[in-house]
């Protein structure tokens, strides 16, 4: 089930002031939700939740987190500069990339942050840039096809360009404790956007065995665990949301029959949730400009994938309501565009809705993660604002909206 819990005049008292369209979010529900995360897993030993910023890079919703005991998990150096900026440093901050410039490591070294190598190569690299630090993360690939509790082919990491063979790590563990490691952590992401709640358990057991027979065989000491991103969120009305009290349960369990009884000191676990954190607590508010009788019936709306390209890249369902019409029936099917000279820019195909007149204002839920944060330029059309709903009721522009200006600023005339 989408997430439906804003009442329609928050939204509407936002489209009062700020012109559409724009992204709105929810700060309670981020922080509601960064709680129970912390609380589902305040079992296991130095635990924290490093929000991947790549799902949503605003300073604001990353200091809220960081009030909230998150760390952050950057994926480039700019997302290291954010990071920094925002007053993260050392183990609150983790560095997660892939094929990266080699320069970035020093800086993520400079910053003290944990680094988690994606590649065998990365050992090196990391040696000539920054050092290897007493803790390193590497990130396993299980290979294959993923799938758990009889529920069919859940991901693909053979075919997922990240992480270390099995059979690379401990050559590779041998070598960082060579090179003067002093113990290590290990990270996997072999699945995504997954709302069964076995995902995270299922992922936890196979990273704790591997793990610890690797700490056996190669003298190296386990640190911790990162189970990295990928907890999903209902895009649509049929599945119901993960249940992360029960997911941090399951997760210690795994843990018990591994390791034992969680104790002070004991291996550590770490998260890297992006679009569970804060995926179902952003909206896009956009409104109808435009209609259209064609072979088709079509609604414009002012929004177009520069906002929200998910459903035009993955043909992902995002949940759009009509402010007012919430509880009328859906007697109409529209296609509902944006304004972009390419043909996949609709957010919705052949939805059932209720009528729709221009002026109307439309919100499409769930677009808290992954949605800004994918936004590009095409057509010379630009991003637009960010704007917290705070706790306290009041608006805050946290990004203003883009000028040709800022188009314009990169170029040679
Ligand atoms: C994208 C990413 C995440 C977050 O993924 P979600 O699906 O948003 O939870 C976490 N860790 C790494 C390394 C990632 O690339």
């Amino acid at each position: 089930m989408p997430n439906f819990s804003l009442p329609s005049d928050v939204f509407t008292r936002a489209a009062e002031r700020f012109p559409t369209p724009f992204h709105l979010y929810d700060e309670r529900g981020i922080r509601q939700t960064a709680r129970d995360i912390n609380r589902a897993f305040s079992w296991a030993p130095d635990f924290k939740e490093y929000f991947a910023v790549k799902a949503l890079p605003n300073p604001q919703i990353l200091k809220l987190l960081r009030e909230e005991g998150c760390g952050v998990d950057c994926s480039s150096e700019t997302e290291l500069i954010m990071a920094e900026r925002c007053g993260f440093s050392g183990p609150e901050i983790m560095f997660s990339a892939n094929a990266m410039p080699p320069r970035e490591f020093d800086l993520a070294r400079r910053l003290g942050a944990f680094v988690n190598l994606d590649d065998v190569s990365d050992i090196d690299t990391l040696a000539a840039h920054g050092g290897i630090p007493e803790t390193v993360c590497v990130r396993l690939n299980t290979g294959g096809a993923f799938s758990f509790g009889g529920n069919g082919i859940m991901g693909n990491p053979g075919e997922a360009k990240y992480g270390w063979t099995k059979d690379q790590l401990l050559p590779g563990l041998t070598r960082l404790k060579f090179l003067g490691a002093k113990r290590f952590g290990m990270h996997a992401f072999l699945a995504s956007n997954m709302t069964d709640p076995g995902y995270y358990p299922a992922l936890a057991e196979i990273l704790f065995k591997t793990a610890s027979a690797l700490a056996k065989q190669s003298g190296l000491p386990l640190s911790f665990i990162n189970l990295s991103g990928g907890v999903g969120i209902p895009y649509t009305r049929d599945i119901p949301p993960v249940d992360i009290l029960q997911v941090g349960e399951d997760v210690r369990k795994a843990y018990v029959r591994v390791f034992g009884e969680p104790r002070p000191g004991g291996v550590g676990i770490k998260t890297e949730l992006g679009r569970f954190v804060t995926g179902p607590h952003g909206f896009v508010v956009t409104r109808a400009v435009h209609e259209k009788n064609t072979y088709k019936h079509y609604i414009g709306v002012d929004a177009c994938a520069v906002q929200l390209i998910r459903p035009a890249m993955y043909g992902a369902y995002h949940e759009i309501s009509v402010v007012g019409k919430e509880n009328a029936p859906a007697t109409e099917t529209y296609d509902i565009t944006g304004c972009l000279c390419e043909n996949n820019d609709k957010f919705a195909i052949d939805r059932k809705m209720p009528p729709i007149r221009i002026g109307d204002l439309l919100i499409i839920h769930d677009a808290g993660a992954h949605a800004f944060a994918m936004g590009y330029q095409y057509n010379g059309r630009l991003r637009t604002a960010e704007i917290l709903y705070q706790e306290d009721g009041g608006y805050r522009q946290i990004r203003r909206a883009e000028t040709p200006e800022d188009y314009f600023a990169t170029l040679e005339w």
